[in-house]
């Protein structure tokens, strides 16, 4: 008999690491996956932060939840923490490429070392997060990859400019792609969602400034809640999304579709 629909959707025995884990986003991945089964380490430069959200998780699902101190952009920080998540649960099946920098500033003033931030921290450190837990699960002949994109790689925000912001995130989708492509025979899944607006530090989605353009201008005429991506993430982590790789999932209240 084949496994009920719900059942798949379970992470029960596995663990993910979910970069930049312990606010926005990120936290509420790594909720939303520790409530699904999981065993859940987070990592991101903040290791108090990361440390003290890990254990308020821990308490209210009941899983291993570890935090870490972690800096995507440094491969020895990236090795260390897949060998903590491996030694401290026993395995590592799923990594969330969600830790994220952006800068708002029209392209002629953009310096070097915002440019610099930007792609380290969305492109160099994705790549370098992937390319240390991709060899583990190619070891195993499994794993999973969810990055998260934007729909800032497919359109161009406004009414705020952020040249390297919106290229950064073009990128994760192609490197998405390209890495699904290349290790689909290793046993190895590779997804991207693409939010729209969602209420975090990096989104200052009630500053009425925004409001015309980032709420009015959309279809549902509101912003996410981080809780409100959660679900698609588990949904890419687990077997329910067997099938699916190589995919950009947009979730963007039709943001997209004007
Ligand atoms: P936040 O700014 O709230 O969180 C970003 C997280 O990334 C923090 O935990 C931060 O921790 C961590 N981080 C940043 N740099 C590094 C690094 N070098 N190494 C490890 N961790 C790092 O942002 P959001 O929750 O809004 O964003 C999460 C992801 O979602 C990002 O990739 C973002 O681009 C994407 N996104 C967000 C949208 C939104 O509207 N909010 C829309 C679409 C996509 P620390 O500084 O301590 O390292």
């Amino acid at each position: 008999m084949s496994t009920p629909a719900l059942d798949t959707f379970s992470l029960a025995g596995r663990t993910a690491l979910v970069t930049g884990g312990y606010r926005g986003l990120g936290l509420a991945f790594a909720r939303a996956l520790a409530e699904a089964g999981a065993d859940v380490v987070i990592g991101a430069r903040d290791e108090e932060a990361s440390v003290a959200a890990a254990a308020e998780l821990a308490e209210t699902t009941g899983r291993t939840v570890v935090g870490v101190g972690l800096d995507v952009t440094d491969r020895a920080s990236a090795q260390r923490v897949v060998a903590t998540a491996i030694e401290a649960t026993g395995r590592l099946d799923v990594l969330v490429n969600n830790a994220g920098a952006c800068v708002h500033r029209p392209a002629l003033e953009v310096t070097d070392d915002e440019w610099d931030l930007v792609f380290d921290t969305n492109v160099r450190g994705l790549w370098i997060m992937s390319q240390v837990a991709g060899r583990h699960f190619a070891d195993q002949r499994s794993g999973v990859i969810v990055n998260i994109g934007s729909i800032s790689g497919l359109i161009v925000n406004r009414p705020q400019w952020q040249p390297a912001y919106n290229a950064s995130k073009a990128a994760v989708h192609q490197l998405t792609k390209s890495l699904a492509a290349e290790w689909a025979p290793l046993g190895i899944r590779v997804n991207a969602v693409a939010p729209g607006y969602v209420k975090t530090e990096m989104a200052p989605v009630d500053d009425p400034a925004f409001k015309p353009r980032w709420i009015d201008d959309a279809p549902m005429q509101r912003y996410a809640l981080p809780e409100e991506i959660a679900p698609t993430v588990v949904y890419l982590a687990s077997d329910a999304s067997s099938f699916v790789t190589g995919s950009v999932v947009v979730i963007d209240g039709g943001y997209t579709t004007f």
